[in-house]
């Protein structure tokens, strides 16, 4: 039976690092009249949280205790998404390089993702979605009525990031850290970045975002059909 059969319709972005996930869901989500769900900035923004109490982000215990006690939530306002970490809008906060690089460790704990995915669920409960992650498609929403897996080449996007993050880091160091996440995010035990039997693979490389976001909605269109 189809989780969300009676209620909304979800739509499945998965995908590494800097695939155009993002953005892609975003747009799409305002042209559909959905919801973005974007829960990358979910783990983040606990990342954050652990970072500031000096966590050892190695401890899984810790993480558990810290993941019951804390509130995230996303709420889709003036077409932008905002990340409140209890109560506090830590958008900008969560998207700096250091978090990017210790979001993986935290995100690999089966307690963290476990609350995770039961708060993603939670929001898709109040209407239809374009959600993009890791596990989406697999593990959050085995159901989705689309599932998309996006992927590009590692040059490209490394590109996409600077441009992005206004970063000076050069192409390679931004090379090199998105294929460290990637790495820890497809070889952790718990829900794996993996591409669903189901997904429909949509290679980004060399396509523009106005392209990336027709494609995903004309395959929307014939899946409604
Ligand atoms: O998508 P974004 O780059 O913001 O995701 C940050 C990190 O959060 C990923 O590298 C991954 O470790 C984790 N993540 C995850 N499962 C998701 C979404 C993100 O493990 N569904």
């Amino acid at each position: 039976m189809n989780k969300n059969s009676n209620k909304a319709d979800v739509i499945a972005i998965d995908g590494p690092a800097g695939s155009g996930k993002s953005t892609t869901a975003k747009i799409l989500a305002r042209k559909l009249g959905f919801l973005f769900l974007d829960t990358g900035a979910m783990y983040r923004a606990l990342t954050l949280k652990a970072m500031r109490q000096g966590i050892d982000l190695d401890d899984e215990d810790a993480l558990k205790r810290l993941v019951d006690n804390t509130s995230v939530r996303l709420s889709n306002r003036d077409g932008k998404l905002h990340v409140l970490l209890d109560g506090e809008d830590v958008s900008r906060e969560i998207r700096s390089a250091e978090v990017s690089r210790n979001v993986a460790r935290v995100a690999a704990k089966g307690a963290v993702r476990e609350r995770m995915v039961q708060l993603q669920r939670e929001f898709a409960e109040t209407g239809s979605v374009v959600a993009e992650g890791r596990d989406v498609g697999t593990v959050v929403f085995p159901d989705a009525k689309l599932k998309i897996f996006l992927v590009a080449s590692i040059e490209e996007r490394a590109r996409r990031r600077m441009r992005e993050t206004d970063s000076a880091a050069r192409l390679q160091e931004m090379m090199a850290d998105l294929k460290k996440r990637d790495e820890a995010d497809s070889l952790r035990d718990h829900s794996p970045l993996v591409k669903a039997e189901d997904a429909i693979e949509v290679d980004t490389t060399g396509l523009t975002i106005e392209q990336q976001v027709n494609l995903i909605a004309q395959l929307w269109e014939k899946k409604k059909k």
